[in-house]
């Protein structure tokens, strides 16, 4: 008997595959996570530090009591309650969970998305913002940020003047520039869009600024979090906070359950240890500056003031690929920028990590230049 095989013609299933699929999903490149094992791991602005061995007990005792056989709290209610409360969410202000920011980020355009409409969003951002909105049918406009990656505020309101766009995504601080745009230019931005502004706030812990508390009196404003940064990257839990004009008609884009019971006790049982988080959040806030002061003294190196958990630098000129390949055969991982936008020519990212990583990844980095 002959064996049988799944696909015994691929060629016509490629071809088949080429004329369903929608022509803007086959033009994207996947979102590429390079394989990290065994790497200092410096490329994905998680947080370095884990949690002290008695508290892991307590967290294990915690889940051990979860009921894994039933479907989760459809509204989180116990969490969104610890949620306001750590994350300062006006009274009056609605919340919305996502599976990660990034989920959130979905739920937004795709209940904006009808053709023709477009978002607005600073560049370079976060790729996300451009990839979903790819997803989802929707128009994408790039305005780029100054030299300096600060906001360029007049090129921001002449294209939501020209443009209207459903939606602007503002990171605050950015990403990857790190730097907090200007607080008078980004609520330019929201007095003059004619849709929603949604501030992404995902580096909120390092950056000790927010746009949280102008909720009440900006009703197109959207503050968006995330723990990822804090310390709880596998969790995946996102937050939204704003008007619930806008988050009641999002709410509907939700899938049922989107918020694992595991992430519920998990995040309830973390915020009840906020102090932790926080002593955490400001170590790296302080070996940020130190490894952005010995950055600087590198030779030929130019350096980006960051008011998140991560650095940009600027390589000397057609040495960024060298860079990133020398630290990674040396057992460090970054972000190689280079070509992913013009303005980020010769770029390379590096998250913050724990001091003895850091210091690995300051030698390894000064033995190659
Ligand atoms: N927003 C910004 C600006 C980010 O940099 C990231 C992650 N890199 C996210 C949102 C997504 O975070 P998550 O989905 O992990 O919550």
């Amino acid at each position: 008997m002959k064996p049988v095989t799944r696909n015994p013609q691929p060629a016509i299933g490629e071809a088949r595959a080429a004329e369903w699929i929608r022509p803007e999903i086959r033009a994207l490149n996947a979102y590429h996570v390079p394989p990290a094992s065994g790497l200092i791991k410096l490329d994905a602005m998680e947080n370095p530090y884990t949690w002290p061995a008695a508290l892991v007990e307590q967290w294990l005792d915690v889940l051990r009591d979860v009921p894994l056989n039933r479907y989760p709290d459809p509204t989180a209610t116990a969490l969104a309650r610890r949620l306001r409360t750590a994350m300062k969410v006006p009274e009056g202000s609605a919340l919305l969970l996502g599976n990660g920011s990034d989920e959130l980020i979905q739920m937004i355009i795709m209940s904006l998305a009808i053709p023709g409409r477009c978002i607005v969003v600073p560049e370079p951002s976060f790729a996300m913002y451009r990839m979903i909105a790819a997803w989802l049918g929707m128009e994408y406009v790039g305005v780029p940020l100054h030299e300096d990656f600060s906001l360029n505020r007049a090129a921001m309101l002449e294209a939501i003047e020209r443009h209207r766009p459903a939606a602007v995504f503002l990171a605050y601080p950015n990403n990857p520039t790190g730097n907090l745009f200007a607080a008078e230019d980004v609520q330019a931005v929201v007095d003059a869009a004619p849709g929603v502004v949604v501030v992404d706030e995902a580096y909120h812990a390092f950056a000790e600024d927010s746009f949280m508390g102008r909720l009440p009196e900006n009703r197109n404003l959207l503050v968006m979090r995330t723990l990822s940064k804090v310390g709880l990257a596998g969790l995946r839990l996102g937050v939204l906070a704003g008007a619930d004009a806008w988050l009641g008609e999002f709410d509907k884009t939700r899938l049922p359950y989107n918020i694992g019971v595991l992430t519920q006790a998990s995040a309830e049982f973390a915020l009840q240890h906020q102090d932790l988080l926080d002593e955490q959040a400001a170590a790296i806030r302080v070996d940020r500056e130190k490894l952005t002061g010995a950055l600087a003294r590198l030779p030929g190196l130019q350096v980006y003031p960051s008011r998140a958990n991560f650095v940009l630098f600027r390589a000397p000129a057609g040495r960024a690929e060298q860079l990133f390949s020398g630290l990674r055969e040396g057992g460090v991982l970054i972000k190689q920028l280079h070509g992913s936008h013009p303005m980020l020519r010769d770029c390379l990212r590096v998250t913050v990590g724990m001091p003895e990583e850091n210091a690995a990844f300051l030698e390894t980095l000064a033995r190659l230049l």
